[in-house]
């Protein structure tokens, strides 16, 4: 009998549940209106219910591997609590997995989002055929992951991946976590609009101040939009957002040599306006990039150093939740038995 398990993509302002085969075959997919901020109770009720209609509809032809949910947050894994998740205040230091385990009777794995995404696109977006990747992902801010052989690396308290906050300039600007110059002030769609502000402010970009004038929703895709059209602010820009990246991962990729880079989130669809600067510093800084360079012909196809953009857009946090209760270090025993509502 093939198993089936069901991951849940808890984000910023809604939810959905997908059911997976352990083939990556989606099953069906819920989408929840209930928006995260109406409160943690009410949300954790809309996710039992929606398992539960899942695991009954699918369990009599699979067997249930368990449930595995992605919360935009730092995650205790130990005890299955929330320790911090800005998006989600009344969340912090709540027993999430006791709770849902509690209400559906069925073993549950906690991830960070983040770290939820890398496994998707390590299982059936870009990474499919890697062993360890790299993933950023650009967007309100910037998240990393580690996957090494396979397996999330969580690092000794949890917090491994916050490759948003590794240092671009040391002076530069000031960040959330106390740093100065973190990659998030350069490459975040954050950072992509008020780097368009100050430039307008400045009186260099008077077509980037007429549309920010003109439109108070503004963004970070608008800019994306000038430099496609040619605006030489905008593409400088995007310049800006690829060089930073490119110093950060020359870093990672001298420390690291893993086989592939995969720059994700919403940032990532402007991956044609910033990627040329990335690889770009790259080469002029990685020694390790250089001598595993995907544009040499010298290099055989496995020794090569892949940066590329992730597959699976919005959809990699849910397929990787939907893959952890597969992954489990010490996989429950398979639950056969239909969860009863
Ligand atoms: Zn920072």
């Amino acid at each position: 009998m093939q198993s089936f398990s069901i991951g849940v993509d808890l984000g910023g302002t809604n939810m959905r549940i997908a059911a997976l085969e352990d083939s990556g075959r989606r099953l069906e997919t819920i989408c929840t209106d209930t928006l995260v901020n109406r409160g943690r109770d009410r949300v954790i009720d809309e996710m039992c219910a929606a398992i539960t209609q899942l695991a009954d509809k699918f369990g009599a032809s699979h067997d249930f591997a368990g449930v595995g949910v992605g919360v935009p947050g730092i995650i205790d894994l130990e005890r299955g609590i929330v320790c911090a998740a800005p998006n989600l205040p009344d969340w912090a230091n709540y027993p999430v997995k006791a709770q849902i385990q509690e209400r559906l009777g069925t073993p549950v794995v906690l991830e960070n989002d983040a770290n939820c995404a890398a496994l998707g696109e390590k299982w059936m977006g870009a990474g499919r055929d890697i062993s360890g990747l790299c993933m950023v992902t650009l967007g309100t801010g910037v998240g990393g992951a580690f996957i090494f052989n396979g397996a999330v690396w969580h690092g000794m308290i949890g917090m491994a991946g916050e490759i948003g906050h590794m240092t671009v300039t040391p002076d530069g600007p000031s960040c959330g976590c106390g740093n100065r110059g973190c990659l998030e002030q350069f490459a975040s769609a954050t950072a992509i609009k008020r780097m368009a502000a100050e430039d307008a402010a400045a009186g260099n970009a008077p077509e980037l101040a007429r549309a920010m004038n003109e439109n108070p929703e503004f963004s970070a895709k608008m800019v994306f939009q000038y430099a496609l059209q040619g605006d030489p602010v905008a593409q400088q820009i995007f310049n800006r957002v690829g060089w930073a990246l490119g110093v950060v991962l020359s870093g990672l990729v001298d420390a690291l040599n893993l086989p592939m880079y995969v720059i994700g989130g919403g940032v990532s669809s402007a991956w044609e306006a910033f990627s040329p600067a990335l690889i770009r510093e790259l080469r002029r800084r990685s020694i390790v990039f250089r001598a595993s360079d995907p544009a040499d012909n010298h290099v055989s196809e496995k020794k090569k150093t892949i940066v590329t953009r992730a597959l699976l857009g919005g959809d990699a946090g849910l397929i990787g939740a939907a893959r952890l209760p597969l992954l489990s270090a010490d996989p429950p025993a398979m639950v056969r038995r239909r969860i009863s509502a």
